[in-house]
Parts: C-alpha cells; structure tokens; sequence
C-alpha cells in the first residue's frame, strides 16, 4: 500500500465501554475474520483475560479496507488496553499511532480513564475521533454525552459518530472516518531504518518475537538489526503481520506495522520502547523512548514445600518472559525460608500473575502482604529504597522514611460526594480540588499515599457509590510521614513474612485486626498459642488461642480404624497449604491477614 493509504489507529475507552467489543465488530465488518473463526473478543488473546474480561497484552491487527472512495487502505488497529495498572502499554501503542477511537458509553458518559486515556493520546498528538458507544440501549444519552465530552475534555463532540458496537449499527460509518479523518504516516522511506518496538513476548518454538512500528526506512527478511538502546545486533528471520493470524511478508515500509524475529534469546533484547535500525546503516539517533515501567507493588512468593522452590523458581523465569513489567528476585524469610520477592505494576497485576503462577505452574503459593516501596535516609546521609518491611533498618538509623504520593481523580454523580471525602479522609486524603460539572456529576482531584490506596480502595469506593464512580491516579512524589514497622509475634517470636509498614496513628488499631484474624486462622492446636503484635518493643495487642483438650482422633472412640485414618487423611490434606512456625502450624490465609482487616 501506498503510505497515504495507511492509517493506525487505537481504540481508547473507559473500562467496559466496549472497546474489545467495537474491534471485533469491526473485524467481522471488513470480512477479516468470518464466521468460522469468529469468537468473541478476538484480540484478548489469553485465556485469563478472556475470563477477566481484561485486555492485557497490546496487539496489532492489519485489516485491508475498501473505502467508500473505492480505494484500497491499510488499516492497523492496535489494542490497548483499559485498566491503570497497564497504563504504560496504552502509551507505548498510541506512540505508533496518528489517530484514536475514543468509546464513550452513551449510557454512561465520560468516566476516570476515558479522561486519562484522551490525555494520553493528546500528549502523542494524535487526532481523536469520539464514538458514542451502547446506543442500542434505551438509557442511552447520546446528546447528553456530546454535552459532556465537549465540557470536560474540550472536543468537538457535534459530528460524534453513534454506534452499537454489540449490533454493528453505525460501524462502517466509523470506517470512512478513519480514512477521512485520520492523517496516513509520515516518514523518510529511503532514510535509515528506524522502527519503534512497542511489544515483545517469548514464544519457545520462534525466542523472542518483536512487534514494531516502522517510522523510516524499510527493513526486509536477512537484513542485519541493531537494537540502538543495547546495541545489540541480531539477523531477522521472519518478518511478518498479524491479519488477523500470523502472514510472512517480504519487506514493511514507512508507517507499516508487523513482526519480526531474529533468534533474539531474550526478552531484554527487545526492550519495549527501544529502536530498531539497520546494523549496516544505523540511524544516527533512536526515536524518543518511553518511560521506563517501574514495579510499584512488592509481595514475597514462597513455596509451600521446600522441594518445590526449584519449580517456582522455573515457573516465575517463563512468566517473567512474557511479561516485561513482572520482576522478581530471590529473598530469604526467617519464617518462610527460599522464596522471592516479586514487583508489580499495581495490585491487578500482581492477582493476575499469582492466577497464572497457580494455573498454568500449578505452583502452591504462600502470598506474603503487598507493600509500596518506601524510601528511608539513614542518619548516615544513605538513601534506601525499601521494598520489604523486614528489611527496614532499625529506627534509631532512620533520618527520614517517606512513602509514595499519588494524585487521584475520581468521577461521580454529586450525590455520592460526601462519602467519597469520608473515604479519602480516613485514607489520609489531602483534598486538591472538586469540579462540578453539572448536578450530577463531579471530578474530584485528591492526594493519598499509595500505601493507603493500594489494597481496597477501588473496592471501597465503588461500594460508597454503588458502583458509580471511575477513578485514575498517577504516582507523584515521595513525602515524610510517622510510619513504624508493626511487627506480628506468635508465642513470642516474631515472623518476618508478617511485618508490615503503616503510618502510627493506624498501627494499634490494624496491630488488633491482624492479632485477631491470625489468631482466628491458626487452628487450635495442643498448646496454648498466643499471638501478639509490637511496634519496636512495645506490645500493642494480645490474643490467645487456648489449648484443645483432646486431639481429633480421641473423637473416635478409639474404635474404628477406617474413620480414624480418613480423619488422619483430612488433616494431612488440610495441612499441604501450612507453614510450621516453631511448632505452630500457620494456614496460608494467615499471611493475607495483614491486607483483610476491614
Ligand atoms: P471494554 O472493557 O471496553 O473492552 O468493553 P467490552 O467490549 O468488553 O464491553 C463491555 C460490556 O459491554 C460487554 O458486556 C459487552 O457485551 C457490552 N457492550 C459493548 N458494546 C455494546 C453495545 O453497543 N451495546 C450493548 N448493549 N452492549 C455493549
Ligand atoms: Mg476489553
């Protein structure tokens, strides 16, 4: 195709507005996929997300499309997708891009991430097409909606498009906006080859695949690569696209969209972001990069059996090749003994690789509390980032211990905006400002610690506004704050994987929550068990499980043998998911004490 014939484009929307729905739909109108092939959401590709619903991994589809003007187009649709946590991704697809989709529900309107993912897509100059979504269902408002997309985002809303992305209606209308309202590429094609990466993934029978936007230059099957981040240099083998399913090709040119491999081994080869050039004629600078992704949520992974560290260890290796934003080092645990301590883009990402690990590994897990990563300066003039309360040095070396800042919007109907405040207060909220703009709906801007709002915030809000509000937060600083370590004490000693870091004024009250669920969640054994919780040597709460009288099989009546040993069994079979602390038996839920005491 001619480049004046390309456009790529990205759907972008609020979480549920039907974005995945809209791609399928508009797969099946352009003849892409047929009816053979058709399954719902086409492009969520893993299993996990297809449950979830989610969409994690960016993907990129090229559809030939045959315009109204009769001529041929190429168009590529690259998925992004719709959650916080995963951001980063939307960002580095809409830097391929010259245009967006956005999907508004028309029942719904504009909402956190809608907001969110416009200023994404304007920060990449891209030119935004709005698309109001849902209209097929009676509650839908499309002129309100206008209304509103042209009040909070400042777009010209008055041409919108009006689709049902679940009917079809209105979807080749969205196609003939594409072509007429999006610019092609631009680019150099006989300039040297400068091709951004903006996904890779591991795939064992090809390494290394890389999906890349071409932005100058042309780059065919044989041609030596250089990686201009690593320097690295490598032959492709396979150049390809996705249309939908994998096609070789035998070049791609200025503003083209595909794959390639090149026995690269590994996923840090590839770097997302990077650029890729030609080794014999390089470019002489790489196109601007992205951000680098940083693990903001840290746990500890540990195996249930010793004997089956090397297997997690295995199992952790081969996630971490799919996903570049997973990271995980080995840790040491008094308590615990070998595991890891892995990082997290946010608490979604961390519950779907622990889904994974237990699914496809069959992995038996002990979850240690998510923590934020605090930063301490030492009376020495150190600077320490601490990613494990058992690390935290002791007080007395302690200058100054902050903890990360992030800046929260929330969107919601006028009548819920006093138990939002009460939320955001009881989470040490500092209120920034609040932003009617019309009766019934607010943008409320906050500044939390993340600490505060890592665990179950979004759970608390939607239930304080029966499911109404939309939320969106950056990270912003790092600020001082009177936090200690609670650490948790049974029969005495004290068990590292349960310490955890939390601001003063909260500890004696979470130090009694989390004593009492422990003490609710170790069975009650021979002994006397007694579990205390201490900030440094002061103990804050007491609780203690009395000894049993009997043990399980007295109940027997010494008499028959078989009910005996299927109890016997029962208990063994109870016991594959503890921990023996001393000689104190600890379930796994215990370890999750420390997050569930609301
Ligand atoms: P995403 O999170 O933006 O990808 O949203 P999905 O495409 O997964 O859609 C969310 C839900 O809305 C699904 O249950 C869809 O079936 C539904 N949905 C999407 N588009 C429409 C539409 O045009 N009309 C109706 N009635 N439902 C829709
Ligand atoms: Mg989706």
């Amino acid at each position: 195709t001619k480049v004046s014939n390309i456009r790529n484009f990205s759907i972008i929307a609020h979480i549920d507005h039907g974005k995945s729905t809209l791609a399928d739909r508009i797969l099946e109108v352009t003849g892409l996929v047929d009816e053979r092939q058709k399954r719902e959401q086409f492009l969520d590709r893993l299993d996990l997300e297809r449950e979830r619903g989610i969409t994690i991994k960016a993907q990129a589809v090229r559809i030939p499309y045959k315009a109204n003007d009769g001529q041929e187009y190429t168009l590529n649709l690259i998925d992004t997708p719709g959650h916080v946590d995963f951001s980063y991704e939307v960002s580095r697809s809409l830097a391929s891009c010259e245009g967006a989709l956005l999907v508004v529900d028309a029942t719904q309107g504009v909402e956190a991430q809608t907001l969110a993912n416009v200023y994404l897509a304007l920060d990449h100059d891209l030119e935004v097409i709005p698309v109001l979504n849902k209209i097929d269902l009676p509650s839908a408002e499309p002129d309100r909606i206008r209304q509103e997309i042209e009040e909070t985002i400042g777009l010209d809303a008055s041409t919108a498009l009006e689709v049902s992305a679940k009917t079809g209606v209105g979807v080749p209308a969205v196609l003939e906006a594409i072509v007429k309202d999006l610019p092609p590429p631009k680019g150099d094609p006989d300039a040297p080859l400068r091709a951004r990466v903006f996904d890779s993934w591991y795939d064992s029978y090809q390494g290394v695949v890389v999906l890349f936007r071409v932005v100058d230059g042309t780059v065919a099957p044989g041609d030596p690569i250089r990686m201009m981040s690593t320097k690295k240099e490598f032959e492709v083998t396979q150049l390809g696209i996705f249309s939908p399913d994998a096609v070789q090709v035998k070049r791609l040119s200025v503003g083209e969209v595909g794959f390639l491999t090149a026995s690269i081994k590994e996923l840090q080869d590839a770097r997302v972001g990077d650029t890729i050039t030609h080794a014999k004629k390089p470019a002489d600078k790489p196109l601007s990069g992205f951000k680098p992704v940083k693990a903001m949520v840290f746990c500890g992974l540990y195996p249930t059996e010793p004997s089956e560290y090397e297997a997690l260890k295995s199992a952790l290796e081969k996630l971490q090749l799919n996903d570049a934003a997973f990271n995980f080092e080995p840790e040491t645990s008094q308590a615990l003994g070998f595991g890891f301590r892995a990082g997290f883009l946010g608490m979604l990402h961390m519950e779907i690789i622990q889904e994974r690990l237990e699914r496809e590994f069959e992995a038996n897990l002990i979850t240690t509390a998510p923590t934020v990563v605090y930063k301490v300066e030492t009376v020495q003039g150190g600077t320490l980032f601490i990613d494990n309360p058992a690390k935290l040095p002791d007080p007395s070396e302690i200058a100054v211990f902050s903890e990360p800042y992030v800046r929260m919007e929330i969107h919601a109907p006028g009548e819920y905006v006093g138990n939002i405040f009460k939320l955001c207060e009881e989470k040490r909220g500092l209120q920034k400002d609040v932003r009617y703009l019309s009766s019934n709906r607010v943008i409320i801007t906050y500044e939390l610690p993340f600490a505060e709002i890592v665990f179950d915030f979004f759970d608390r809000l939607k239930s304080a506004t029966r499911g109404y509000a939309s939320l969106d937060y950056e990270i912003i600083d790092y600020r001082p704050a009177d936090l200690v370590k609670l650490d948790m004490l049974i029969n005495g000693e004290p068990v590292d994987a349960l310490s955890t870091i939390i601001h003063r004024d909260k500890a004696q009250q979470q130090g009694r929550a989390i004593a009492l669920k422990l003490k609710k969640s170790i069975p009650r054994q021979l002994f006397e068990v007694v579990v205390q919780a201490s900030i440094g040597q002061k103990i804050i709460a007491r609780e203690r499980n009395p000894p049993m009288r009997k043990n399980v099989t007295a109940k027997c009546y010494g008499g028959d043998i078989t009910r005996k040993r299927k109890l016997l069994e029962k208990q063994k079979a109870g016991k594959k998911r503890m921990k023996r602390m001393g000689n104190v038996e600890i379930p796994q839920e215990a370890f999750l004490a420390a997050l569930r005491t609301n």
